[in-house]
């Protein structure tokens, strides 16, 4: 199937409603969704459509990724990814405000696309009794360097290798058991905590890395069939961004250079997948470590779901439109698991 790309417009900020930013992206309905400002006027089609109003749970219901839980524990390889501009609600749709404070438990309804999934996955493997095994590994991508957020002390850089049998995986990366939601979750702060970030002006907590939480589910199978193993992947993408806009300079415009570098490298194998099967040339999946650890999932036998994240400000009408393209070209992408 082709990946599901789902829009989700935040609701315009307090600092964006105090300066007059206009509101510049409405949702149509039926997954339209159109953006209209001085010298732009364009309508992008969607599988959903999430505008401001859209809550936490909506957002789980309607993209579609209770399904994906259950395609995981089926034995399939699910790749849920958010992309879009720093500051867009990205981390605000996988984990909900949580992902901002470290003290403050988030209220249940504004936990996000994460924690909603690992309660589901929690649920199904207590309905089928003791056989599913979960676990996850947490990694982040810094300054193309992949870091393991789940072993102690700091932060080391782990080989990415490629062998015939499981394509790109990471050595020596950490893969930690739980059977409880409070055990899933507190590996996710523990892990979010460790995650490279600095602030700036467009977003004080913005993440600088790519983070790919990975659950593994493995079923074991009453003797007749064979055990399933599959996973279930949440990427946090890094925000793509113009140096400019961010003051950014040394030690962070070095961070920005290489995730814009690694983003580019996705968009490019994303739209060369987005060609028809025969026409399709080698696909450059070695140009970046995020397309490397991602090439099962885009390009192989995974399921994918996207969520673009945009802002509805005018402010940011550059990059809302850089990102609402970059989610056309993914519609085109098919694949076969
Ligand atoms: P990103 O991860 O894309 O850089 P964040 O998820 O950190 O962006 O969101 C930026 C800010 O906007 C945060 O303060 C967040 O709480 C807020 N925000 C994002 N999405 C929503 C939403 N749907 N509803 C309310 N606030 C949101
Ligand atoms: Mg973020």
């Amino acid at each position: 199937p082709r990946p599901h790309p789902t829009l989700r417009v935040r609701p315009l900020t307090c600092t964006e409603t105090r300066r007059g930013d206009q509101q510049v992206v409405h949702s149509l309905g039926d997954g339209a969704v159109h953006v209209s400002a001085a010298r732009h006027d364009a309508t992008f089609g969607f599988s959903a459509v999430f505008d401001a109003g859209a809550s936490q749970e909506v957002v789980f219901e309607g993209s579609g990724m209770r399904q994906l839980v259950e395609l995981a524990i089926d034995g399939f390889s699910c790749t849920v990814f958010a992309f879009g501009q720093t500051g867009s609600g990205k981390t605000y749709t996988l984990m909900g405000p949580l992902g901002q404070s470290e003290t403050q438990p988030a209220s249940p309804a504004l936990l996000g696309l994460m924690q909603r999934s690992f309660t589901c996955l929690l649920e199904q493997s207590r309905s089928r009794g003791s056989d599913l095994a979960l676990s996850a590994s947490y990694l982040e991508i810094y300054n193309e360097q992949v870091r393991d957020l789940l072993s102690p002390g700091p932060p080391c850089a782990l080989p990415l290798r490629w062998s015939k049998t499981r394509g790109f995986y990471v050595e020596n990366q950490l893969s930690v058991e739980f059977e409880s939601l409070e055990a899933i979750v507190s590996l996710l702060l523990q892990g979010s905590q460790r995650r490279r970030t600095s602030a700036h002006a467009l977003n004080r907590h913005s993440s600088r890395s790519h983070a790919l939480l990975t659950i593994h589910v493995c079923s074991r199978a009453a003797s007749a069939c064979p055990s399933k193993q599959g996973t279930l992947c949440f990427v946090d993408l890094a925000g793509s961004e113009r140096v400019k806009e961010t003051g950014s300079s040394g030690e962070l415009s070095v961070e920005a250079n290489s995730i814009n570098r690694s983003l580019l490298a996705l968009g490019h194998c994303i739209s060369l997948l987005a060609k028809p099967r025969g026409k399709r040339t080698h696909i450059p999946y070695r140009d970046s470590k995020l397309t490397r650890l991602l090439a099962r999932s885009l390009g192989g036998s995974g399921i994918t779901l996207m969520v673009a994240c945009i802002s509805p400000s005018s402010r940011c009408l550059s990059e809302t439109l850089s990102t609402l393209h970059y989610a056309s070209r993914a519609r085109r992408v098919t694949t076969r698991p």
